[in-house]
């Protein structure tokens, strides 16, 4: 059996949601084709104690922005997918829920969508499957010994799924810092493997990081501005929703106990071996942190603000180049080094070398097929709950026309 549409979505995410959003307001027939439920990957792809990192007053999703009563706090997990399930039923979003597409392939004018029980045949696709699709394992990470347990930071859940004895965190962007915290609050021994991560103080002069990121352009940033495509993958700064949010980065983590060492490079039967570059990679973080700086102070010389933070004085930690896997106590580690794109699926010649499809405004050079959720789609906020819908009403509009 074959189903027709003018419009199938891939992915009940915020950017499939905004994009159905946009589409109904316009009367554009469509579905929205999702392999899990509602929000899956906040679902199903966080701990247990996950909160945005984001203020809730940024959530702005189309027709689902925030309106509760704690604007500058931030909304815990189950509370956002429910957020997101008030949402998509407020503009009864035609979402299939259950209905994984695995291949997405050209027929003339059409694409056809396979789902296990059926295919859809479709004029348009907006391919909305999420931009932290594959976890990134680091070269030597397959010779960790099995007798260590290892998980993705998408399959933790609470210090209750990590055996007892120390555990190894690789990857210190916010998921690393956060849950690095949480283990060392649980009283477990922590190792943090750093790499080039950068932080800002959650609140300057009054107001939130997010507020300081929004008026001074840098989430306006886009993907030509950055010194590299690869500069794409550098995560947002360190920094926590926990305890009504506050600062969580390399500082506070050395200063609470948290081990810090170098980038993960291997591992034998006895030991896990870090490169002897802490030093490079706390400066490297600090002058990141200097970059955003500067936009920091254009804005506050445009608005007549005094400047709210001075990046303070380097940290100095010795390099730890190898843990004894024993003598440690090492029993788990835990893989949070970031994530690469996988479009594998989407049999179409229109991604780059890197894996991220090639797009201008969402659209890809096939006719009919688009993209959103794209980390840099059109800027750097595009991939945020705070400035999806923007890009989802430029899709919107452009299939609108095609149309017509
Ligand atoms: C750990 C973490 C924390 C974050 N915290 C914040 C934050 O505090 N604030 C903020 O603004 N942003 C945050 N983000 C960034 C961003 O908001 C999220 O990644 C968000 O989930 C992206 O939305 P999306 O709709 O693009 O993708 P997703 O939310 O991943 O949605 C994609 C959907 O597509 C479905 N899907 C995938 N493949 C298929 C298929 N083949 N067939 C059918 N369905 C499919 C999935 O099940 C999923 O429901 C965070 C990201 C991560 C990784």
């Amino acid at each position: 059996m074959t189903e027709s549409v003018e419009v199938a979505i891939v992915g009940a995410g915020q950017a499939g949601l905004a994009t159905s959003y946009h589409l109904k307001q316009a009367g554009v027939e469509h579905v929205v084709l999702e392999g899990g439920r509602v929000a899956e990957t906040w679902r199903s792809r966080r701990w247990d104690s996950f909160c945005l990192v984001t203020p809730n007053w940024s959530v702005q999703l189309p027709g689902g922005e925030y309106a509760g009563a704690d604007p500058d706090g931030f909304l815990p997990r189950d509370e956002l997918v429910q957020h997101f399930e008030r949402w998509a039923r407020s503009f009864d979003a035609p979402v299939q829920e259950g209905s994984p597409v695995s291949a997405i392939d050209r027929d003339g004018k059409w694409f056809v969508l396979t789902k296990p029980d059926r295919a859809v045949r479709a004029r348009n696709v907006v391919v909305a499957s999420g931009g932290y699709q594959r976890a990134y394992h680091p070269p030597g990470a397959d010779q960790i010994p099995a007798r260590v347990h290892q998980l993705l930071a998408e399959d933790y859940r609470n210090v209750s799924s990590v055996s007892e004895g120390a555990v190894l965190i690789i990857g210190s962007g916010q998921t690393g810092c956060q849950i690095a915290e949480e283990l060392h609050d649980a009283g477990r021994t922590v190792f943090l493997s750093c790499g080039r991560c950068w932080w800002a103080p959650r609140r300057m002069g009054g107001q939130d990081l997010v507020w300081w990121i929004i008026e001074s352009g840098w989430w306006q940033r886009t993907l030509a501005q950055l010194p590299s495509p690869a500069a794409r993958l550098l995560g947002n700064p360190q920094a926590t929703g926990h305890h009504g949010g506050r600062d969580l980065n390399y500082r506070t983590l050395h200063e609470s106990g948290v081990r810090l060492v170098g980038r993960f490079i291997g591992a034998d039967e006895r030991k896990v071996h870090f490169a002897p570059d802490l030093a490079g990679t706390l400066k490297a973080g600090d002058d990141m942190s200097r970059v955003f700086m500067k936009w920091v102070e254009a804005l506050c010389a445009k608005r007549q603000l005094a400047v709210p933070w001075e990046v303070p004085e380097p940290m100095a930690i010795a390099d730890t180049t190898e843990l004894d896997i024993d003598a440690e106590h090492i029993a788990t580690v835990i893989w949070t080094a970031g994530y690469r794109p996988d479009y594998s699926w989407v049999h179409a010649p229109v991604f780059d070398d890197m894996g991220f499809p090639i797009q201008t405004d969402g659209r890809s050079d096939v006719p009919g097929l688009y993209f959103m959720g794209v980390h840099f789609q059109r800027n750097a906020q595009s991939a945020v709950l705070y400035g999806v819908g923007e890009d989802a009403q430029v899709v919107a509009s452009h299939i609108v026309e095609r149309r017509s």
